[in-house]
């Protein structure tokens, strides 16, 4: 059943999921100014490879003078990912769950269920096993 957690508990668990997002918005531009970084340095951009007869590779002649820019058209990818991450646009939806009948909604500022029930954030609330029937 699903039962309210504690303010102690509504913490943790808040400090988990800033951890868990801060981590990801880390991982992800960094995997990106990598992948970034490689790709503009061995191949050229559209532009370039017109510029430079249709090449697509980039001459081994040239890999170190092509890199400081590679990797700074990857920071800036980087950069700019892991910004939206931290600071998205759109607000997150929220998920709402009746604690009577267990029925899950995104926000709809529509708080009465259809069991007589109230919706109420599914982060302040946890799931616990029922206690199992004693034995006589
Ligand atoms: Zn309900």
């Amino acid at each position: 059943m699903w039962v309210k957690k504690t303010p102690a508990e509504q913490a943790t668990s808040e400090i988990r999921n800033k951890r868990i997002q801060l981590r990801a918005a880390m991982i992800y531009p960094a995997v990106l100014i990598l992948i970034v970084t490689i790709i503009y340095t061995f191949t050229y951009p559209r532009l370039g490879s017109i510029r430079n007869g249709g090449a697509f590779l980039v001459p081994q002649n040239q890999w170190l003078t092509q890199l400081p820019s590679a990797f700074i058209v990857g920071v800036l990818i980087g950069v700019g990912t892991f910004v939206m991450m931290l600071y998205p646009k759109k607000s997150p939806k929220i998920t709402l769950i009746c604690p009577e009948c267990g029925a899950v909604k995104v926000d709809d500022e529509i708080t009465s269920c259809s069991c007589s029930g109230h919706f109420v954030d599914i982060k302040t609330m946890k799931w616990v096993e029922d206690e199992p029937p004693l034995r006589p």
